[in-house]
């Protein structure tokens, strides 16, 4: 049956779907966890595909080696053991009118458990045979209510060449209520209201449909070509949008003043001269760029991107070198700082490290600030030593020593300390330089596009507030708006990566507090705040924090946060003497975040100093961020597109490679045989899962994965009841994740069974092993980014990939697994053999799969660009584009890496 909507009144854009559609709770719930809210969402989930209805057959007709659809009634649900291995399963029977066909689901027994026996269901998959009888092998699944419209000669007469939208699977709500909610909404004349961000002239000139046209194109399409050319169009304004945005916040970032840099080069050749290798030919070119750089007024933004081990360490100490040791011809100042920044604590460490090794002949002092701790380069005894005995015995004493925080900021802060080495507690205000010049970061797509700025911002926000002088004993309160809520929004997006959506709204409360405490943020609670109108006290607020004095903050843990929340609370710092208010839902996946202006605070913001458009005075520092995540040109020309790319695309000479092999199902216990040889040996080994949890039936319904917690307790239980297994995932606390990587590292533990966590991670030389669950699952990149855990060995490593599938389906990606150069090589082609839809992570660069097809389009991200580019040549400030200009602030705030 179709539902029924009662659409008595004019709808808008903004309307709740829970006003217009009569909705039960589970559709509610559905809708709450696509984050479906407005009219305007709803026309803005696009179908994940479409399904023509004449390649819908009917099981009678259906023949060995077909893709193809079916729907039909489920029986004989049981879940058994496989044929010759002990793997479970889930089976069923699907009939129709023509006929019946068995399906079978390996690794999968819940399905039988989800599915309700006489069911309605569409299923969809290949046909494969096996002793004469024809078969379903691990088809998709959809409960549905009803068969569509003109579903083959069974259902209509199988002539119609409608195009069947589908939406992308959530459970509680059909692809068939989307399309019927849409149908009524085109209907409503709603459609007349919208208004289109893209300027006629770039519709034209790429041949792109209206905004209208292509909301009906791509959901209600008569042909495929419509459908694919509204595609086309949201794909394109999506890139667009993210272009603009970027270039925006590099124009604004470029007008800075920076410090002109003369690089030294005797010091500097003298200092290559002394790594223990030549510098390969791509590192030479990516230091020679960087130092052009320093050579201009502005500040450079540039990203150097290069495998794991393709030595951008060495770029970065050497450039760092040549900064330290430079003299500024545009200013007075001498003695310029270096700040490198990393994800996490080990990380970092691992920095520091690198970097004493690179420094320490020379005892430039080196330090390190995370949330644990302070450190420095050299230590006295061996700044002593190495001064009394010239290095003799130097080896034999600690080089860095333990020093306080106070400590640590006097000597950053007086200059005392060229190098500072950080996680993203180098940010925090306290943290003064004297003349920061040159900002590294590394990983930056793990950081918040925030912190980044905040860190750019710091340097140079210093010089001002250390030439006001102003209130020192108050480390927040001298903070002005903008770096407060960039501090703020930073404390609520930790607490949530480490939450995660769905706890008590108190949950959040007490884990912000220790984080606003971690940080020195000065707060209060429970301060009740006298509320006015015309001048009469018209009753009290109590806020969930105040930050700095200044700051309201309000925590939700609601499923949505939307007008009334923010209203209110507007109309709170209206009648108070507070001017700025946070709204943050941590409720959702990701977290809800509003900025609530009281009028005259938005004035006290733009004249604040720390806006990064700096006044003339203050200079910005040289930026360079560092990642040896592998993307596709055109994802990186998208997500980086306020940088300038530079490429290490050649590995130094010498490494050995991985030796990479598909395993069979079924021979497992080879690998453990050889993971068990390699750790009796002493050496360590990964396991990797793509998931965390026991699969949730009630959840789970495509995946068919191994767990990390399910599958370290088997190998801990039945494979390697003598080692010592750890686990390691993405929703442990960032100090667990630590500690666990620490003991691997000390290699306290021999076997880990993570996620892809440690894509990014330590590098364990003695890790020799690893073994990729579900291999299928990831991206080639990916995959070789994994690989790379194991390529710092000095032994022979090994790579062994097992798959849910078939393995020969994985032999042709093998091939460019042992083939590519690189990782670059590899995003490629990762791009050409998967398709931008299934490209792994476009939701964690921020992109939906819709925008991801434009990534697959080089000629179209370039177009996206080049109006970008025009359109902020000739209105810097996009005044003549009033409803670009509000989308572009916003997106700003939006995109948020995770
Ligand atoms: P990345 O930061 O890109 O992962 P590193 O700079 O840490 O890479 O370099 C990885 C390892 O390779 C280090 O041990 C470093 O000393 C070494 N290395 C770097 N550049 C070269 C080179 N040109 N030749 C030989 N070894 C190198
Ligand atoms: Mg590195």
């Amino acid at each position: 049956m179709i539902q029924s909507f009662h659409m008595e009144k004019v709808v808008s854009l903004n309307d709740s779907l829970e006003n217009i559609f009569r909705l039960t709770p589970g559709q509610k719930r559905a809708l709450n966890k696509l984050r479906l809210h407005t009219v305007d969402d709803l026309l803005h989930h696009f179908p994940a595909r479409y399904t023509d209805a004449a390649r819908t057959i009917t099981i009678g007709s259906l023949k060995k080696g077909d893709q193809a659809a079916v729907y039909g009634k489920i029986h004989n649900l049981k879940t058994k053991k496989a044929w010759r291995k002990k793997i479970p399963m889930a089976e069923g029977t699907i009939s129709d009118e023509t006929g019946n066909i068995k399906a079978v689901w390996f690794h999968q027994p819940y399905i039988a458990k989800m599915t309700s026996e006489g069911g309605l269901v569409r299923v969809e998959g290949k046909v494969g045979e096996r002793k004469g009888e024809l078969f379903l092998s691990n088809p998709r699944i959809e409960r549905i209510t009803e068969v569509p419209r003109d579903t083959g000669p069974l259902f209509g007469d199988g002539t119609s060449e409608t195009l069947y939208p589908v939406y992308p699977e959530s459970r509680g709500i059909t692809s068939n209520w989307f399309y019927h909610a849409i149908v009524k909404m085109e209907r409503s004349g709603i459609l007349d209201t919208v208004e289109d961000p893209i300027p006629d002239e770039i519709l034209k000139k790429y041949n792109l449909p209206t905004l209208k046209t292509a909301l009906i194109w791509i959901h209600t399409p008569q042909k495929q070509s419509h459908a694919d050319s509204a595609r086309k169009r949201f794909a394109f304004e999506e890139v667009f949008f993210i272009q603009l945005t970027r270039l925006r916040e590099r124009n604004e970032y470029a007008r800075n003043p920076s410090f002109k840099i003369d690089i030294d080069r005797d010091l500097v050749n003298e200092f290559l001269g002394r790594f223990p290798f030549t510098m390969t030919d791509a590192q030479d070119r990516a230091t020679e760029q960087i130092f052009l750089d320093f050579k201009k007024e502005h500040p450079m933004s540039r990203l150097l991107e290069g495998d794991v081990g393709s030595g951008k360490t060495a770029v970065a100490a050497a450039t760092s070198y040549a900064v330290i040791t430079g003299n500024t011809s545009n200013t007075k100042v001498n003695r310029l700082q270096v700040a490198i920044m990393a994800p996490t604590e080990i990380l970092a460490e691992q920095h520091f490290e690198n970097f004493i090794k690179y420094f320490s002949y020379a005892n430039i002092p080196v330090a390190l600030i995370t949330g644990s701790g302070c450190k420095k380069f050299p230590s006295k005894l061996y700044a002593d030593r190495m001064r009394t005995e010239r290095g003799l015995n130097a080896e034999k004493i600690m080089p860095w020593t333990n020093i306080s925080r106070p400590q640590l900021l006097k000597w950053v802060a007086s200059g005392e300390i060229p190098i500072l080495v950080g996680t993203h507690a180098l940010i925090q205000k306290a943290v003064k330089f004297q003349n920061l010049a040159y900002v590294i970061i590394d990983e930056q797509h793990r950081f918040g596009v925030q912190q980044r700025a905040k860190l750019v911002a710091c340097g140079s926000a210093q010089m001002e507030t250390a030439q006001m002088d102003t209130d020192k004993n108050n480390l927040s309160s001298d903070l002005l708006y903008k770096d407060l809520t960039y501090a703020i929004r930073n404390v609520i997006f930790t607490v949530h990566n480490e939450l995660g959506p769905g706890h008590k709204e108190y949950v959040y409360q007490r884990a912000i507090e220790e984080e606003l405490r971690k940080r020195s943020l000065l707060f209060e609670r429970e301060k009740k705040i006298d509320v006015f109108y015309n001048k009469k006290k018209i009753g009290v607020y109590q806020p969930d924090f105040i930050i700095g004095r200044k700051v309201i903050l309000e925590i939700k843990a609601l499923a949505y946060i939307g007008p009334k929340e923010k209203k209110q609370l507007w109309s709170y710092i209206k009648g108070s003497d507070y001017k700025v208010a946070l709204l943050a839902n941590l409720g959702t996946e990701r977290v809800q975040m509003e900025r609530i202006v009281h009028d005259t605070a938005r004035l006290a913001r733009t004249t604040s100093a720390l806006n990064p458009r700096i006044s003339a005075k203050v200079r910005a520092p040289h930026f360079l961020s560092m990642t040896a995540t592998p993307i596709p040109r055109t994802l990186a020309l998208t997500v980086y597109g306020d940088l300038d790319l530079t490429l290490l695309d050649e590995m130094p000479p010498g490494r050995k490679n991985v030796i990479t092999e598909v395993v069979a199902r079924g021979e497992e216990d080879r690998v453990y045989k050889k993971i068990r040889e390699e750790v009796t040996a002493g050496r360590q080994a990964y396991i990797i899962c793509p998931r965390i949890n026991e699969p949730d039936p009630e959840k789970e319904l495509a995946l068919n994965t191994k767990s990390v917690k399910e599958e370290a307790m088997r190998l801990d239980r039945d494979v390697f009841p003598d080692f010592t297994i750890a686990v390691l995932h993405g929703k442990m606390k960032s100090t667990e994740r630590d500690g666990v990587m620490k003991e691997f590292e000390r290699g306290e533990i021999q076997v880990l069974v993570a996620t892809s966590v440690i894509e990014v991670g330590v590098n364990v030389p003695n890790a020799t092993i690893i073994v990729i669950e579900g291999a299928e699952r990831f991206g080639l990149a990916q995959l070789h980014q994994l690989r790379g855990r194991v390529l710092r060995s000095t032994k022979q490593a090994y790579c062994f990939l097992f798959t849910s599938t078939e393995p020969k389906e994985m032999l042709p990606r093998l091939k460019a697994l042992t083939t590519a150069k690189n990782g670059f090589e590899l995003a490629e082609m990762d791009l050409t053999l998967r398709g931008g839809g299934e490209l792994s992570g476009g939701r964690q660069w921020g992109i939906s799969d819709v925008g991801m097809e434009a990534i697959k389009n080089l000629k179209m991200v370039e177009a996206a660009r080049e109006e970008a580019q025009k359109m902020l040549a000739d209105d810097p400030e996009l005044s003549t584009f009033p409803v670009i200009k509000e989308r572009v602030g916003k997106e700003k705030h939006n995109i948020h890496f995770e």
